[in-house]
């Protein structure tokens, strides 16, 4: 269905936990999140009959994200569940690819079609120093098994930080070279409190594409991210700048909370909350109160202009 100002929304993110197995400096606080309880957090039935009813206003791409997906029990049989629900045509997850390895087979034969994985560096003592304790290993075994599986294609999320990783932007980009990845560089967003102590700073897509002479457009139906690639190689790279330049004109998106409240935009502290009408048990109600968030949806964002910072973490609105 088309938003209030004419925007086809037709991709939603589902957060379906808080909780994750890493505790990266810019997204979580050291000591994790407190636990939601069984009355808070979305039930995976009642994910079921929220994804029937975006679907049937028009929403066909579902990305599953977190805290870190994986870790939720049962995220195999959600999958199974939601491929099948009609009008879903997409079903993406998010992860940070720690339990990938284990899980990417399962999740290949429930149905995922794909995944995007996160991985700030790709030196093994920085990958824990970011993460507070993660192994890059891990990652990389997750990596080439989603490969094997075909959970492709493969895009990793970089999220580029002045003094952290910007000496690695060459390194992440030359994978593409030799692997049919698409290397996203995301710029580091204001969001939540984690960030209080994170000493890494914002560094712009245009900074980044300056270290990477050579790489040419690439003209493609454009999504978030704008693509480029270097001659000859089998990847791509793409750079998500929602500071420097906003992609809202184009944004397709709304977001679900695991505490099971719609946010129509990452940058705004608007929420709906779904409780109410989950407990209603009322499908066509649930069906209105989604085609009411979706016309709520802001025009834009108000980033970077003085107003005050979004009040939740990442983690608790999924990336
Ligand atoms: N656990 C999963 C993962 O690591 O990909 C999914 C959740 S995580 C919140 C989703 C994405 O959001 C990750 O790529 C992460 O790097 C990104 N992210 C978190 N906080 C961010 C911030 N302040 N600015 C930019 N990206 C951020």
């Amino acid at each position: 269905m088309k938003d209030h100002y004419g925007r086809t929304i037709n991709y939603m993110r589902i957060s379906i936990t808080d909780k994750c197995n890493l505790r990266c400096k810019y997204c979580m606080p050291p000591e994790g999140v407190e636990d939601l309880g069984h009355n808070t957090i979305l039930k995976y039935e009642e994910i079921e009959r929220i994804v029937e009813a975006a679907a049937s206003l028009g929403i066909t791409k579902y990305r599953l994200t977190g805290g870190e997906p994986l870790v939720r029990k049962g995220i195999v049989n959600l999958i199974e569940q939601i491929v099948n629900i009609p009008g879903v045509e997409e079903v993406s997850m998010t992860t940070n690819g720690i339990l990938l390895a284990k899980y990417a087979e399962d999740l290949k034969k429930a149905g995922l079609n794909r995944v995007n994985i996160s991985i700030d560096s790709l030196k093994h003592s920085r990958y824990k120093e970011i993460t507070r304790g993660g192994d890059l290993d891990d990652v990389i075994a997750g990596i080439h098994a989603a490969e094997k599986t075909g959970l492709t294609p493969i895009k990793i999320n970089v999220v580029a930080m002045k003094g952290f990783n910007d000496d690695e932007i060459i390194d992440f980009a030359q994978l593409t070279l030799k692997h049919d990845y698409e290397i996203r560089f995301i710029e580091l967003m204001p969001i939540g409190t984690a960030l209080d102590d994170c000493k890494y700073e914002y560094i712009s897509c245009e900074e980044i594409k300056a270290k990477l002479p050579g790489i040419i457009p690439i003209k493609e139906e454009k999504g978030v991210a704008e693509l480029f690639k270097y001659k000859d190689a089998i990847g791509k790279i793409g750079f998500i700048t929602p500071i420097s330049s906003c992609f809202c004109q184009t944004c397709n998106r709304i977001r679900l909370t695991s505490d099971g409240k719609i946010k129509t935009c990452l940058h705004s502290d608007q929420e709906i909350n779904l409780r109410e009408v989950l407990n209603q048990n009322n499908k066509e109600a649930l069906v209105e109160v989604i085609r009411k968030s979706i016309n709520a949806k802001e025009e834009r964002h108000h980033l970077g202009e003085g107003n005050a910072p979004i009040t939740r973490d990442m983690n608790k609105i999924g990336g």
